[in-house]
């Protein structure tokens, strides 16, 4: 087992990574660029070591500035967390070629999926389906046009290395193609260094669906059953549950066949979500896999009892998986909802500022990871993300009960949250009967 793990990261996920080395009596080192020197993940570690300034591409992106605190501290293995440099092929070799184990899938698995036009290739190859659309790079408007048309409208156009949302976009027509593609191919070229585009059909109303998946090194491959996504804003997570309020046990096999059969065919080792969409008629299409841990990974160790980073860690260190498929059961449900500092009266516009007065909820079926303490300043240089509620309860509805009383106890105060918006979405009619999907929000 490793010794010592530098921690690529910060924010929640930071302390979510100390924590599970601690479990494992593995040391710590932390790194932070300057704005971050008052961090809890600083405190939390064994060690810290300043990475650079507030600018995430001369600290938490900066390859060299990371290897050298590694280095300097002579841990065995590095881990990025998610975001970051977390998907970056090419920091997983520096980090193997300097002697640290990356801890995370092998950086050829991590090209495998990184494209997301060879990832679907390769998936169609394998038997899954995947979402329709023309699964190659499209370099011109007359051969979007050409493509889209063929598909039938809407659709989406996406960036081929994409993430987070960016790049993408929902076209009803040759005319908004044609205006769209230049601002996604730029948008996709800023973000992503690659301005290639591909086109799939938009799904109205699907449900986002993925699978959690730890395979070893010695080809066990287990799934922890789906989360269910759906709830998003602009593309992007907002809350998560477990299981699906919709996904039947049949549904599930399915799934996690998909999903063992996707990491299968590309080798992987590590934690991964397989991503899919559930349309309207019952029909799953993989859309992508997260070759790392994810932000909503609490729900299924909620209901699975499985502690994930835990288990990402050991078998990087080279153990074999210690839970066998048949000893995964799924017990109960889990909700988490992502809390930002982000007004939801004002757009969403990120608050960063100083937190006056905290109060962090607690008591049975509540777990909340966060960074935040009273009189901490939030930096505007970072991802809005403060804390993550997870609820988890007997049956859905007492996990809803719960996460209501959590967010009515948790207060923040001197900065605007998204606690407020939270408590609508849960307390909608529609939600509580499970009846979501990717446009709730829109229509709420
Ligand atoms: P990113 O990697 O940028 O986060 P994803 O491909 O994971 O992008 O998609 C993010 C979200 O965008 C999905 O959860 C879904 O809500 C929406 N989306 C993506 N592709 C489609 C599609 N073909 N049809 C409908 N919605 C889609």
């Amino acid at each position: 087992m490793f010794k010592k793990i530098l921690i690529a990261n910060r924010g929640e996920i930071a302390i979510r990574i100390i924590r599970a080395c601690k479990d494992l009596g593995i040391e710590t080192v932390a790194v932070y660029s300057d704005i971050d020197a008052n961090s809890l993940h600083i405190r939390f570690a064994d060690q810290s070591v300043c990475i650079g300034p507030a600018s995430p591409t001369r600290s938490y992106l900066s390859i060299p500035a990371i290897i050298s605190a590694a280095e300097l501290t002579g841990v065995d293995a590095i881990h990025p967390g998610y975001g970051f440099l977390a998907e970056n092929s090419r920091f997983a070799e520096i980090c193997e070629g300097n002697g640290f184990k990356f801890i995370g899938p092998s950086s050829s698995a991590m090209k495998s999926m990184g494209d997301k036009i060879l990832a679907k290739q390769s998936m169609l190859s394998a038997g899954i389906p995947v979402v329709p659309g023309n699964h190659e790079k499209i370099e011109n408007i007359p051969k979007a046009k050409k493509i889209a048309q063929s598909i039938g409208y809407p659709v989406i156009i996406k960036a081929a290395l994409g993430g987070g949302g960016k790049g993408m976009r929902i076209v009803n027509n040759d005319n908004q193609l044609e205006r769209v593609f230049p601002i996604a191919k730029e948008e996709a070229r800023v973000s992503f260094r690659d301005g290639s585009l591909y086109i799939e059909k938009y799904l109205e109303k699907p449900r986002h669906i993925e699978v959690q998946i730890i395979a070893d090194d010695y080809n066990s491959c287990i799934s922890l059953g789906e989360r269910d996504c759906s709830i998003q804003r602009r593309h992007q997570k907002l809350i998560e549950e477990s299981p699906s309020p919709i996904v039947t046990p049949t549904m599930r096999k399915k799934i996690e066949n998909y999903a063992k059969k996707a990491a299968q065919t590309i080798d992987y080792t590590s934690v991964g979500t397989v991503e899919f969409l559930l349309d309207k008629t019952g029909n799953f299409y993989f859309m992508e896999m997260n070759t790392r841990i994810q932000v909503e990974h609490p729900v299924t160790e909620a209901i699975t009892g499985i502690d994930i980073v835990k288990e990402q860690i050991k078998i990087a260190s080279g153990k074999p998986l210690s839970i066998k498929q048949k000893d995964v059961h799924l017990k109960g449900h889990a909700i988490e909802c992502r809390i930002n500092a982000e007004d939801p009266e004002n757009d969403f516009k990120p608050s960063p500022g100083k937190i006056e007065h905290l109060y962090i909820p607690g008591g049975p079926g509540i777990r909340v990871d966060t960074h935040i303490y009273g009189e901490y300043i939030i930096p505007s240089s970072y991802d809005s993300l403060i804390a993550k509620v997870i609820a988890y309860a007997d049956t859905r509805e007492q996990a809803i009960q719960c996460m209501e009383r959590a967010l009515d106890e948790f207060l923040i105060e001197g900065i605007k949250t998204t606690i407020p918006f939270h408590k609508r979405i849960i307390s909608d009619p529609r939600f509580k009967k499970g009846k979501i999907d990717t446009s709730f929000i829109q229509n709420l």
